[in-house]
């Protein structure tokens, strides 16, 4: 009898795990892969988007084309999910699975922040980059917000790499010394791994005229006077105001009982949950160590939980602990991109190697897309 392993999400975990699990187990395992969406889309590819540089049908890698043996896609939208008898319902059929593994990453609460949905901006989502996009176009000078309303958020150099590339956008459209460009987040400093990242980052925005208003805190934005308002009571104006929206986990994990004050607890050593055979993996998961929300370190999730369930089934040693390891590429603008690479939990703290923004990182950064663009999608 095969096991049955379920897969809710095919993002960089679901799609990292779906492939390991083909690839180790076709004849131990069978595998459902669930996702809503019909296609994935790198993270930072929305970048490109918002940029003009790239379409969304260009950065689109259908699920058609992952094609994995043991493996099968269902394009449906999960609505229930009971982690005890690891039963699942979606808006067309119901599962049941010896593993179940949430890898379901974050949602986007645009409503927490009042007067954002109407007078905001973001590239988080592929519509909201596709929106900002076109309004960069008609843009011809001003203030200019990238602003992050709230941590946890997704990958922390993207709020810093937007503004990076916008310094170089004004700039090639020779509008840059209309433009006052500020980066406004609540942290004590950019990018707050280690001093190091940190410094890198900062004398980035530095060099670029970037102005850095960090441990500040935007509530909402007003519509009518184009303000965003502080919670210390002050108020920073604005004409194009980016914000990044307020993350949150995905709407039926909460009624499942699996997040707790928003995130999915999980044992940071093998991504189990309290809930016997139930992972989660990525995003959408937390602990009582911090690891930032990154693909890189939801892929490496996938990879301990790949050789926990080959464990279990096998009846082998339990594999090394899950160390949240991965390297970071961050772009500076002018096709430089900077390289950092970090163990979050292999010791007592964080550890970063960082290496300066060059155009052989850049290289690099290429080719990790094009690696798991051709080991998933086969493109
Ligand atoms: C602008 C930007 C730049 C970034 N740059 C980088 C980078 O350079 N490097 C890096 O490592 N990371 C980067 N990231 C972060 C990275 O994209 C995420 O951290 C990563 O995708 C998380 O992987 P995941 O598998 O946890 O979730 P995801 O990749 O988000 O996948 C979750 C999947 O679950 C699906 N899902 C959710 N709810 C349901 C439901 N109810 N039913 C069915 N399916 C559901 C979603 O459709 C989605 O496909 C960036 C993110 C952004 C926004």
């Amino acid at each position: 009898m095969k096991q049955h392993v379920l897969i809710l999400g095919a993002g960089f975990g679901g799609l990292e795990l779906a492939t390991r699990l083909s690839e180790r187990h076709e004849d131990a395992v069978r595998v459902t892969l669930i996702d809503r969406n019909d296609s994935f889309v790198f993270g930072f590819s929305k970048l490109e988007v918002m940029l003009g540089r790239q379409t969304v049908e260009e950065i689109r890698m259908p699920y058609s084309k992952f094609t994995k043996q043991g493996v099968e896609f269902r394009q449906e939208t999960v609505t229930a999910i009971d982690p005890v008898s690891r039963r699942v319902t979606t808006d067309a059929d119901s599962y049941e699975a010896d593993f179940l593994v949430v890898a379901m990453g974050a949602d986007y609460d645009i409503e927490a922040t009042p007067g954002f949905r109407e007078d905001g901006f973001d590239y988080y989502t592929v519509a909201g980059a596709e929106r900002l996009r076109d309004a960069l176009g008609e843009f011809e000078g001003g203030r200019v917000l990238v602003c992050v309303f709230r941590q946890p958020f997704k990958c922390p150099p993207a709020p810093f790499e937007a503004a990076f590339l916008l310094h170089e956008y004004f700039t090639e459209r020779g509008i840059r010394d209309s433009v006052e460009l500020s980066s406004v987040f609540p942290m004590q400093r950019p990018v707050p791994v280690t001093g190091e990242v940190s410094a890198m980052f900062r004398d980035g925005l530095a060099a670029r005229g970037i102005a850095e208003l960090f441990d500040h805190r935007v509530t909402s934005i007003d519509p009518a006077t184009h303000t965003a308002q502080l919670d210390g009571g002050g108020t920073l104006p604005y004409d194009l105001f980016i914000g990044i929206p307020i993350h949150r986990a995905p709407d039926p994990l909460a009624a499942a009982g699996l997040a707790v004050d928003s995130w999915v607890p999980v044992d940071q050593t093998n991504l189990r949950t309290e809930f016997p055979g139930v992972y989660a993996i990525g995003d959408v998961c937390t602990g009582p160590r911090t690891v930032p929300k990154a693909g890189i370190f939801a892929e490496a999730a996938a990879a301990a939980v790949a050789d926990d369930i080959s464990a279990s089934i096998a009846g082998g040693d339990p594999p090394a602990p899950y160390a949240a390891s991965g390297v970071c590429y961050a772009e500076f603008g002018d096709g430089l991109v900077s390289k950092v690479e970090i163990d979050f939990l292999a010791g007592p703290q964080p550890v970063a190697q960082r290496h300066l923004p060059s155009r052989e990182f850049a290289a690099e950064k290429r080719e990790f897309g094009a690696n798991r663009r051709a080991r998933w999608f086969g493109l």
